[in-house]
C-alpha cells in the first residue's frame, strides 16, 4: 500500500508507503549495487536503477481509505530511481575521472528529462544522502531521483520567495545572490567558468554550500555542454575538499532545486527560477554533529553554530590542500591568489611566498651548545600571499586560524598572547622596521599552511622567514635570506619571547634543492650537504601527544649544559662551548662533573656533535644505511643520556627501528612528544605505516599521524607582485 495524504496544516502531501516495512533484511556484506549481485549489469560506469521498494509509483493504485470532509488522499503517483555513480563499491565521487562524472551529470539530465515527459510528474528531484550520519549504511556511491506528482513544500516556498523578489525588483533572486556573494567574496568556496560554490550569508549549516550556475538557468535541463562539464568538475573538486577537510568521508545531503515540470501554476516560473544545488552537511567538526533538532525541525528556525565567514576558510584550506596534492606549489599559488582576491577584492597582482618547514636529521639539543646540526627543508610549507593597499591599514588573515590581524602603519606593535601567529607578524614588523623597512602604504595578506601543527617541524620559523621574504619584496628592502633568517630569530627571541637558536630560520631560509644544510651553530657557517634519497622517503610521525613538559625541560637542559660548561672551563679555560670538545678530551675531564645527570647531558652533547660529522660523511658518500645508524644512535642518546624522549617518542622509535624497510629513525625537535623522523624505503611504506600505527595504538592508546615528506628548497618567491 502506498498513497499520498494531504497535510492541511502545512498544505502539502505526506507520502505514506506501508510496503516499505516489508523490506527484507539483507546479508550484512551484500551490496545490490555491486556487479555480481544479480541486480545490476556486470559492467557499467553510471546506472539508473529502479528502486526495489518505491514509495512513489507510476502504477499507484487508489488510496486505501475513502475521503472524509476534512482529510483527502491521492494515489502515490511518481517514480523513485537510484542513480549509481560507479560500479566500484568503495569509489568516491571525487575519485572518479572527469569524463565519468560528466556521464553522471548527463544521466541526471537524461532522467530528469525522461521523467518530465510524464504529464503526471510535477517535480523531478535528484538528491544524494551520504554517510551514516544521515542514515546511509551502504557506502556504494549512489544518489536518488524522486519524481513527484506534486511540487514539494520547500520548493514551493523557495519559488514563492523568488517570485516575490522578481515582482519587486525585476531580478532573479539567485542571480542577485550570486552577484552579492561574488562582491563580498568572503564566503566563496570555489568557482569555475560556469559555476559558483559559496556558503550563502544565511545558510543554516556550517558547511552548507550552495552551487549555482553563473548564467540564469531555470533547470538542470537548461545547462549547455560547457556547463555540464563545469558542473561535473566543480562537484568533483568540492566533494574532494569536503573529504579532505576532516580527513574522513564527509557526510551530507545534496539536493537539486530547479523549475517544476507540467505544473500549471508554475508555468511562467522561468525568469525567476534558478537551478541550484544545496548541500546540508551535518558535521560542524570532524566528529561533532550539528543536529537538525527541535528548533530546526519543529519551528523551521535554524541555528548555525558557526559564522560562515569563518567556516568557509576551513573549506578553502581543504581546497588548497587538494590543489597542493594535485598541482604542487604552482597550483597553491594560483588558488591562494583567488582566495586573496575573494577576501580583498581585485587589484594589483599579489605576490606569493613559499616558506618551508624543516626537519632536523641529526644534531639534537646541541644548537645552543655551539654544535653542528643537519636540518633539511620539507615540502610542507607556509604560503603567504600579499600586496600593498592604497591606505595605511595592515590586514592579514590565516586560513589555519579564525580571526583577522588588523592595525595601521603607525600603531604600536603589541604582543597579543591569545593569537600566536599575530605575534610572529608583529614581531617581524618590529624587527624589519629596525632593519630599515619603511612602509608608505599598508598591506593585505593571507596565509595558508600545510605544516602539521604542533609537530615540531618549526612552523613558526616558516612564518617568520616567509613574512620577512614577502615584506622585503613588497617594500623593496634589499635584505638577503641569511639576514631575513637572523631577523626571524630576533623576532622570536625578543618579541615573541621564545629563546631559540638559529637552526630553524637558517634551514627555512638557506636550504638548497636536493641538499640538507649543515650549520655550525657557533660560527653560523653553513654548508650544503647532498641529500639524495632515491627510493627512500622522509617520514614524520607525530606522536599526537601534547608536549606539556617540553618548555620547562628545555630550560632545565640548557641550565645543566651551562653548569657542565662552567665546571669544565675550570680545567679548560679556553673552552668556547661543549661542542668544541672531542669525545676523548671530554672523557678525560668527565670526572670533574660530580652530578651524574649533568655529566650525562654533557656526554650526549659531545657525542651527538661527533655523530653529525659522521652523518655528513655518510651522506656525502651516498650511504643512507650509515646515516640511519647514526640517527638511531642519536635517539638512544637522547633517551638515555639527555632524557628528553618520553614514552610516546620511544614507542615510535622502538616500533620503527624494527621494521625491515626502515633505515633510520629518531625523535626530532625538543622532545616529550612531537615527531620522529624516519628514513623508510618507499616500497615498504604501506607495511611500515600499518604496523607502526597498530603497535603505537596498542602501546599508548593514541593514533599517530604519518606525513610522508620530500626534501625541498628554502624560502622562495613563487609569484612576484605586479601592477595591474
Ligand atoms: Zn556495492
Ligand atoms: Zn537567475
Ligand atoms: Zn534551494
Amino acid at each position: 500500500m502506498s498513497e499520498l495524504r494531504y497535510n492541511p496544516m502545512l498544505r502539502t502531501w505526506t507520502m505514506v508507503g506501508a510496503n516499505r516495512q516489508g523490506r527484507p533484511h539483507l546479508p550484512k556484506d551484500w551490496c545490490p549495487f555491486c556487479p555480481g549481485s544479480g541486480k545490476v549489469p556486470d559492467a557499467f560506469d553510471v546506472l539508473k536503477y529502479d528502486n526495489d521498494f518505491p514509495i512513489l509509483s507510476l502504477e499507484a493504485g487508489p488510496p486505501e481509505l475513502p475521503p472524509s470532509p476534512l482529510y483527502k488522499s491521492a494515489p502515490a503517483t511518481g517514480k523513485c530511481e537510484v542513480i549509481l555513480y560507479s560500479s566500484i563499491h568503495q569509489a568516491r565521487l571525487h575519485e572518479l575521472e572527469q569524463a565519468h562524472v560528466e556521464k553522471l551529470v548527463d544521466l541526471w539530465i537524461e532522467r530528469t528529462s525522461a521523467l518530465s515527459r510524464d504529464p503526471r510528474i510535477r517535480y523531478v528531484f535528484p538528491f544524494e544522502n551520504r554517510g551514516e550520519e544521515v542514515g546511509v549504511t551502504m557506502p556504494h556511491p549512489h544518489g536518488q531521483i524522486y519524481a513527484y506528482g506534486f511540487v514539494p513544500a520547500k520548493v514551493e516556498a523557495e519559488l514563492a520567495s523568488c517570485r516575490a523578489h522578481f515582482d519587486e525588483t525585476g531580478h532573479c533572486l539567485v542571480c542577485d545572490m550570486n552577484a552579492e556573494e561574488r562582491r563580498f567574496g568572503g564566503r566563496m568556496v570555489m568557482e569555475n567558468e560556469s559555476f559558483l560554490a559559496y556558503l550563502p550569508f544565511f545558510t543554516d549549516y556550517p558547511y552548507g554550500v550552495m552551487v549555482a550556475p553563473k548564467a540564469h538557468r531555470p533547470s538542470l535541463l537548461n545547462l549547455d555542454g560547457q556547463e555540464r562539464r563545469d558542473l561535473a568538475a566543480l562537484l568533483k573538486s568540492l566533494t574532494a575538499a569536503f573529504d579532505r577537510m576532516f580527513e574522513r568521508p564527509f557526510p551530507y545531503m545534496m539536493v537539486f532545486h530547479h523549475a517544476p515540470v507540467n505544473a500549471p501554476n508554475h508555468a511562467d516560473c522561468g525568469p525567476y527560477t534558478h537551478f541550484h544545488i544545496e548541500f546540508y552537511p551535518p558535521l560542524r567538526a570532524k566528529d561533532k554533529i550539528k543536529w537538525y533538532a527541535g528548533s530546526e525541525m519543529g519551528a523551521w528556525a535554524a541555528g548555525n553554530v558557526m559564522r560562515v565567514e569563518d567556516s568557509v576558510l576551513h573549506l578553502r584550506r581543504a581546497v588548497l590542500d587538494e590543489q597542493k596534492a594535485k598541482g604542487g606549489d604552482e597550483a597553491v599559488a594560483s588558488e591562494l591568489r583567488r582566495v586573496h582576491e575573494d577576501l580583498y577584492g581585485k587589484g594589483e597582482r599579489p605576490l606569493v611566498v613559499c616558506s618551508p618547514s624543516r626537519v632536523n636529521l641529526i644534531g639534537e639539543h646541541i644548537d645552543y651548545n655551539g654544535g653542528l646540526v643537519l636540518p633539511a627543508a620539507l615540502d610542507r610549507a607556509t604560503y603567504l600571499c600579499a600586496r600593498k593597499r592604497d591606505d595605511d591599514r595592515i590586514i592579514a588573515r590565516n586560513l589555519n586560524f579564525d580571526g583577522a590581524f588588523e592595525m595601521r602603519i603607525g600603531d604600536a606593535l603589541v604582543k597579543d598572547a591569545a593569537t600566536s601567529w599575530f605575534n610572529y607578524l608583529s614581531g617581524m614588523l618590529d624587527v624589519l622596521k629596525g632593519a630599515g623597512l619603511s612602509m608608505d602604504r599598508g598591506f593585505e595578506a593571507v596565509f595558508y599552511s600545510d605544516v602539521p601543527a604542533g609537530s615540531g617541524v618549526s612552523s613558526s620559523a616558516a612564518v617568520e622567514v616567509g613574512i620577512g621574504k614577502a615584506l622585503c619584496a613588497l617594500y623593496g628592502l634589499p635584505l638577503d635570506d641569511r639576514r631575513i633568517a637572523l631577523l626571524g630569530q630576533k623576532a622570536e627571541n625578543e618579541f615573541v619571547g621564545v629563546s631559540c637558536g638559529i637552526m630553524d630560520q637558517f634551514a627555512v631560509a638557506l636550504s638548497k634543492q636536493g641538499h640538507a644544510l649543515l650549520l655550525n651553530c657557533a660560527t653560523q657557517e653553513t654548508r650544503d650537504v647532498p641529500l639524495v634519497l632515491h627510493d627512500v622517503a622522509l617520514v614524520l610521525i607525530n606522536t599526537n601527544k601534547e608536549r606539556r613538559l617540553a618548555d620547562s625541560k628545555y630550560n632545565e637542559r640548557r641550565a645543566e649544559c651551562d653548569t657542565a660548561l662552567a665546571i669544565l672551563r675550570q680545567a679548560l679555560p679556553d673552552l668556547r662551548d661543549l661542542c668544541s670538545l672531542d669525545e676523548a678530551t671530554f672523557e678525560q675531564h668527565a670526572h670533574l662533573i660530580a652530578d651524574p645527570s649533568v655529566c650525562r647531558r654533557a656526554r650526549h652533547v659531545v657525542c651527538e656533535n661527533a655523530r653529525v660529522k659522521e652523518a655528513v660523511k655518510a651522506l656525502e658518500a651516498g650511504d643512507l644505511l650509515s646515516l640511519g645508524r647514526w640517527m638511531k644512535a642519536s635517539h638512544e642518546s637522547l633517551r638515555d643520556l639527555y632524557e628528553v624522549t618520553g614514552e610516546h617518542l620511544d614507542a615510535l622509535f622502538d616500533l620503527a627501528k624494527d621494521e625491515p624497510s626502515c633505515l633510520g629513525t629518531r625523535m626530532t625537535g625538543a622532545g616529550f612528544g612531537g615527531c620522529t623522523v624516519s628514513l623508510v624505503q618507499k616500497q615498504g611504506l604501506p607495511n611500515f605505516v600499518a604496523r607502526v600505527s597498530k603497535g603505537y595504538e596498542q602501546r599508548t592508546g593514541l593514533t599517530p599521524a604519518f606525513h610522508v615528506c620530500q626534501a625541498s628548497p628554502g624560502v622562495r618567491l613563487l609569484v612576484s607582485s605586479v601592477k595591474r
